[in-house]
């Protein structure tokens, strides 16, 4: 059974093969409308979302399936103390396949490792977001005509910005991809989404704190919001949050090709007299996310997928038994525990993962939570 945790739980080929597909499903939906009849789509919203969910469900819709779900978690058994483990159980019984946001990091991993039906992240705290990823990958090939030899500006808040780290995981694996990094220090990428880049395929990056600057060089431009709700203090928001407004005099010393693109919401990061500007492409970018949504469903309900390679991080993680260590051989084993300190991690609330955790390959030199992928302590 494959779960789509992460974007590079998709190989390049994949990513390809679902494009193709969301563009015969673009040009020819009534070949996939009674694709998925009878199949269910659980959305297990605890986050916020207008888009995301809608676009799931839209999806489910249109090729022929149902959909259940919540979108508050005060509407679901959390509220009583469910964990997550529980419900993916439960919701398991009810439907085919689910779609979960969470505010914490690494809580689909959590549903994917207990559900018995394929499990994706919808956005999971600031870590990643691999189906808004999807939408921006789609957009970029309908735009660009391909994913290679492209300049791309990264805008905003690249610290919380879960899109942007999937977004870049994704294309550092396509080849000639150069990338802009335009935020203020405060708001730079995370280390870790840095340290995950493969060498190999040469994505190189340069920092620049102008967007009036960098602006002129750029094939695509990913603009995005600041984001509150992962903020410490409002004063720091506040602070922030106005850092970049993209408008049409910023867009003046722009490429006549340009592509812009926002996962959105949008707050003030873009200007609305910028949105008849023919390079202003971020509501067709939420078409192609319903496409892509529904590629990946199709993809994962397809049966031949099942008997893919698992691919899942779940399968890398061994958690200790929560017994209480006794002889000299556990105390032994204690000390080897690792933790995650991350308070955004799901392994500070989830019962079961609190109790530290080796990875299979004891030898990795700098080990991460396989939730959250913050460092190991
Ligand atoms: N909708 C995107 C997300 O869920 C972007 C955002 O909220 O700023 O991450």
């Amino acid at each position: 059974m494959r779960n789509l945790m992460d974007i590079t739980d998709l190989s390049v080929f994949e990513l390809q093969s679902m494009m193709t597909l969301a563009d015969d499903i673009s040009s020819n939906p009534q070949r996939y409308g009674d694709a998925l009849k009878g199949k269910k789509l659980a959305t297990l919203f605890f986050e916020p979302s207008t888009r995301t969910r809608l676009s799931f469900e839209a999806a489910m819709y249109e090729l022929g399936g149902n959909c259940l779900g919540f979108s508050e978690p005060k509407n679901s058994s959390v509220s009583k103390g469910e964990s997550i483990a529980d419900t993916s159980k439960v919701i398991s019984q009810y439907a085919d396949i689910i779609a979960m946001r969470h505010p914490l990091e690494g809580a689909p991993l959590v549903a994917a490792q207990n559900a018995s039906v394929p499990v994706i992240n919808a956005g999971d705290g600031g870590h990643c977001h691999p189906t808004q990823t999807l939408a921006d990958l789609y957009t970029i090939y309908r735009k660009k005509g391909k994913i290679k030899n492209l300049t791309v500006g990264v805008c905003g808040d690249l610290k919380f910005g879960r899109t942007v780290h999937s977004l870049l995981a994704a294309l550092s694996r396509y080849d000639g991809i150069h990338v802009v990094l335009i935020s203020p220090k405060e708001l730079e990428l995370p280390e870790y989404v840095m340290k995950q880049i493969p060498k190999a395929f040469g994505m190189t990056f340069e920092k620049d704190e102008s967007l009036e600057h960098a602006i002129s060089k750029l094939d695509i431009l990913y603009m995005t919001r600041v984001q509150k709700e992962r903020f410490h203090t409002e004063a720091d928001y506040e602070r922030l949050k106005d850092c970049y407004i993209l408008n049409a005099e910023k867009m003046g010393f722009a490429k006549k090709d340009l592509v812009v693109l926002h996962p959105l919401p949008r707050v003030n990061e873009i200007d609305p007299e910028i949105d008849s500007d023919p390079r202003a492409c971020y509501f067709e970018q939420v078409l192609c996310g319903k496409y892509m949504r529904m590629a990946l469903i199709l993809t994962l309900l397809s049966p031949e997928f099942f008997n893919a390679s698992d691919c899942n991080r779940g399968s890398m993680v061994r958690l200790f038994s929560t017994a209480k260590l006794q002889n000299d051989a556990e105390s032994e084993l204690e000390r080897s525990r690792l933790y995650c300190k991350n308070p955004s991690c799901i392994t500070s609330t989830e019962i079961g993962l609190q109790n530290g955790f080796v990875l299979k390959e004891a030898s990795q030199k700098e080990p991460r939570c396989p939730y959250c992928d913050a460092k190991l302590q």
